[in-house]
Order: C-alpha cells, then structure tokens, then sequence
C-alpha cells in the first residue's frame, strides 16, 4: 500500500499518517521529520534546509527528491509506505512517478486531508512538537498529560518557530501556489481521495479506513 498525504500545512497529515502506519504496518516518511532530525544533528543538508524552513519556504527539489527516492528503494518500503509532506511541487511527483515506474510500480492513494485556510493558524498555533522523538501534540486537541512534556519519551515539547503566526502565513501561501496543484494532478492520475479534515481525529482516520479497507 503506497499512499500519499496531502494538505495545507496542519492539516494533520503527520496525525493521521502515524495511525495508517501504525494500523497497515507501512514505515511512515515525513520529509518534515527528515529535515528537522537533519538540523538537530548539525548536518550539511539540515543547515541547508534550515535557512528556507525557517522562512516558511520550501527546501528546493534538488535537495529533496534524491532523499525520498532513496527512502523509498529500501527494505522496508518493500510493502508500502505513507509520504507525509511529499511531494509538495509537481516536480516533485514527477521525480516520484518517474522513480516509481523505474521500479514497476505507482503510488495506490493520495488522500487530501481538507481544512480551510481559517482553522490552520488555530491549529499551527496549538501545535505543540517533542524536541526528543519528534511527536506531535496539540495544546487543546491533543494535550500531553504533563503539560509540555512528551508523554512518549519525556523530553520538552515546543513551538516549532516555523508555526509561529507570521510564518504561517507564508506557508499557507506558498502551499496554495506550489503544492495545491498536486491535488489535480493525482485526480487526473485517479488516485485521489478526500477527507474532511476538520473533523475530530478519530473520525478523520475512520474516513480514511473507509478508503483503505479494514
Ligand atoms: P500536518 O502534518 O498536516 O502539518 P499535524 O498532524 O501536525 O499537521 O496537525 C497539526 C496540529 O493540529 C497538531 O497540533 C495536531 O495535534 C492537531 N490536529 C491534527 N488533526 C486534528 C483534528 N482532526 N482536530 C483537531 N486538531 C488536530
Ligand atoms: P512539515 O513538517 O511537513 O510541516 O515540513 C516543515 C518544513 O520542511 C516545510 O515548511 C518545508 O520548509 C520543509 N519541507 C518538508 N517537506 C518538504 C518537501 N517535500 N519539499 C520542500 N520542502 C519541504
């Protein structure tokens, strides 16, 4: 099972991805996650990537595309996998659509997570990430049982400084100009799927199950 989230940023995309990686046993790829981990360990590409997430911007294809098409080539893609945040370009998915024809195969799913523009600085605002294992929870609609300790690994949890109002913005801009197209382009692929993501969590991942299968 292949499939691919999409969404304004804070769609919940991640929240759900955990869950359909959790229930199908897929490996869950978040190029968001990537790039986060690369910048806590100081890495080339984390400084790189660093300097435009900071901005609200897209990290350029060049650096993205090669991450995810090696992602994918290994062991325990070998059944499927959940992208989370990728691709966010149309060169992106073409990168993708040509990696996975190379190897015979093509994505099942890509399920647009729907939530409007007004909701998202609500959600991005409450959005609170663990600065150890990179969990997500939200100050209201997912509150840790401690408040800002990570009730998976106990480490402090924090405002992305990406999820601040101002960069928001940006964010949502640039995903209404470079990503919202891939939602006609895997609709011309026949792929796609909606959801009505500002419904309660659990009830999303039940739509999603519905697309799915049990
Ligand atoms: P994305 O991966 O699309 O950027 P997240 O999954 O991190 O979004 O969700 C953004 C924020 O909204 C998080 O704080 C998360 O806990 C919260 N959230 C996710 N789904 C829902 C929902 N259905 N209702 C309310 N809050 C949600
Ligand atoms: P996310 O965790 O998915 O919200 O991603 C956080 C930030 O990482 C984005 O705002 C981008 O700057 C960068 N990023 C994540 N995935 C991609 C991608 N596929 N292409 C370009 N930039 C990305």
């Amino acid at each position: 099972m292949k499939i691919i989230m999409l969404g304004a940023p804070g769609a919940g995309k991640g929240t759900q991805a955990k869950k359909i990686a959790e229930k199908y046993s897929v490996p869950h790829i978040s190029t968001g996650d990537i790039f986060r981990s690369n910048i806590k360990n100081g890495t080339e590409l984390g400084m790189k990537a660093k300097a435009f997430m900071d901005q609200g911007l897209l990290v350029p294809d060049e650096l993205t595309c090669d991450l995810v098409v090696d992602r994918i080539g290994q062991d325990d893609c070998k059944n499927g996998y959940i992208l989370d945040g990728f691709p966010r370009t149309i060169p992106q998915a073409e990168a993708l659509n040509t990696a996975l024809k190379s190897m015979g195969t093509s994505i099942d799913y890509a399920i647009d997570v729907e939530v409007q523009d007004s909701h998202i600085v609500n959600r991005m605002s409450g959005r609170r990430a663990c600065t150890g294992c990179g969990a997500t929870y939200h100050v209201k609609y997912n509150a840790p049982k401690a408040e800002n300790i990570c009730d998976a690994c106990g480490e402090a949890l924090v405002l992305r400084d990406d999820d601040k109002p101002e960069t928001v913005q940006k964010r949502l801009t640039v995903y209404h100009d470079q990503t919202q197209p891939l939602i006609d382009y895997y609709k011309k692929a026949g792929v796609l799927r909606t959801v009505d993501g500002t419904l309660d969590m659990e009830d999303v991942f039940s739509a999603i199950i519905a697309i799915l299968g049990e």
